[in-house]
């Protein structure tokens, strides 16, 4: 079989003021791998094909973006049209596999991967088999569903399975391509909007049951789209969909009916999140027994806030609360700053505060730095590493170290801190800036794991995000969205 994989991925947040431009894609061209980072995590999702070498697999165009704003519309049709030329190029071939995100969206274009599937779809014609791995923080659209034979998104939130669910759409989609398997994909829509984590009950066990669900007969595999609450398209919201195997009834069934255990779960699945005052009274009364991990979720990277926002820091100033470790802090200047004063040097350091009223007011610390790293890197989910570009370690004279980067990134990772040098079991609290993947890395270390809000670009407070493009009818800002039906 010749099979064809290529991506351009990133999670849009329309709220989000800077654009996703040109520099904000990290591009690999496959025809030159030898160049990649050696721990690209690409290398661990082709890696895991090794075994495939019987097909011949030709890799297009990777290109990814931290999340941030709308997409600049030349950038994304530059580099669908590459993706495109790529295809072309490799083509005659049989089967093609697209890990994407799901929740891109470029000016012009509400839904990115619905429109590369579009294209692909007219290029190579109905027969060949276009199989695509979803990220479940994705708006999963009609038009993705109409023009691809499977569909499957990673279960779990820390996503920990990219490359277990990557492997699943390989043979999902070669089973297509080479008439084993009839593919026909119904979705249910949840008319919800939220965060689900599946590292806890009741969402661990529905994870089981999505699985247990694939055994079955007819059924070739379940996805839970969770949706992405910053991404004001259309088609916006959870939803459930199934995959099965010439039986679109059957499918169908399953998708409804998973959707509305989703639904009955939703006051038991709601991520919880404490203001800033109560987090204040949890970290003031807390015995050490080993650290509270603080997410800072508003200003979570990783869903396009800027990384860089003082909200908590100045709490714990004001609180008097010392021995912290915070980051990622995503500030350029004071990285400027810190090189310049040199490893050793004391200085008054301004940081963070800069992108903005959500970002907060710049704070002004005596620092000491104690690591300069021209590129350091932190794990990324047990799939490689990526770099956080020139970064920094500072600390202040009262015991509190900052992780200052470069590349603007959530934290993922406790080696954000070590490989710098922070000690981290004895601190009494770690601020990570993140909504969630830092969960699987940090929680073995911490004594507790507090979610807080502050105000920031990836508010909590679904019911009041000022859509202007999605289906008002959604949990929570209706109690019942299916009270019409
Ligand atoms: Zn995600």
């Amino acid at each position: 079989m010749r099979v064809f994989i290529a991506s351009i991925a990133t999670e849009t947040n329309t709220f989000a003021a800077a654009p996703t431009g040109a520099g904000s894609f990290s591009v690999e061209r496959a025809n030159d791998p030898e160049n990649w980072e050696p721990d690209n995590p690409w290398r661990a999702m082709l890696q895991s094909l090794a075994e495939e070498s019987c097909h011949e697999i030709t890799v297009g165009l990777l290109a990814d973006a931290q999340p941030s704003g709308v997409v600049v519309r030349e950038v994304y049709e530059e580099l669908r049209d590459e993706l495109l030329e790529d295809l072309r190029s490799a083509m005659p071939v049989d089967a093609i596999m697209l890990p994407l995100h799901g929740a891109m969206v470029a000016d012009g274009y509400p839904d990115c991967e619905g429109d590369i599937l579009e294209h692909i779809r007219q290029l190579v014609g109905p027969d060949v088999a276009i199989g695509v791995e979803l990220d479940p923080h994705c708006h999963f659209t009609e038009r993705m569903r109409s023009n691809a034979d499977i569909v499957v998104a990673y279960k779990e939130y820390p996503h920990t399975d990219v490359i277990d669910r990557f492997k699943e759409v390989w043979q999902l989609t070669l089973d297509a391509a080479e008439g084993r398997i009839s593919p026909v994909i119904e979705m249910a829509d949840c008319r919800m909007v939220g965060f689900w984590h599946t590292n806890r009950e009741p969402m661990q066990s529905f994870v089981g049951k999505m699985k247990s669900m694939e055994q079955q007969t007819g059924i070739l595999s379940v996805s839970f789209g969770h949706g992405f609450p910053y991404g004001d398209v259309p088609e916006a919201g959870a939803k459930v969909w199934v995959v099965g195997d010439d039986n679109p009834g059957a499918a169908a069934r399953l998708a409804k009916s998973l959707r509305d255990e989703v639904w009955a779960m939703r006051d038991d699945t709601r991520p919880e999140a404490i203001g800033l005052d109560e987090a204040m009274k949890r970290l003031t009364s807390v015995n050490d027994q080993g650290p509270t991990v603080v997410a800072d979720v508003a200003d979570n990277a990783g869903g396009g806030a800027s990384s860089d926002s003082t909200f908590i820091l100045e709490a714990l100033r004001e609180g008097g609360l010392t021995n912290m470790a915070i980051g990622p802090v995503w500030d350029l200047g004071a990285i400027a700053v810190c090189r310049e004063a040199g490893l050793g040097a004391r200085l008054m350091l301004r940081v963070g505060g800069k992108c903005g009223p959500l970002s907060g007011l710049p704070i002004d610390l005596s620092v000491t730095v104690r690591a300069l790293e021209p590129d350091h890197r932190q794990s990324i989910l047990g799939a490689g590493s990526i770099s956080c570009g020139y970064s920094a370690w500072v600390s202040t004279d009262d015991g509190t170290d900052l992780v200052l980067i470069s590349r603007r990134q959530q934290g993922y990772a406790t080696n954000l801190f070590t490989d710098l040098g922070i000690e981290l079991g004895s601190k009494h609290a770690i601020v990570i800036k993140s909504s969630h993947h830092f969960y699987a890395d940090f929680a073995p270390l911490a004594a507790d794991v507090l979610y807080v809000t502050t105000p920031g670009l990836l508010r909590s407070d679904f019911e009041n995000i000022p859509y202007l493009h999605r289906d008002m009818n959604f949990w929570p800002r209706i109690d019942d969205p299916f009270r019409t039906d």
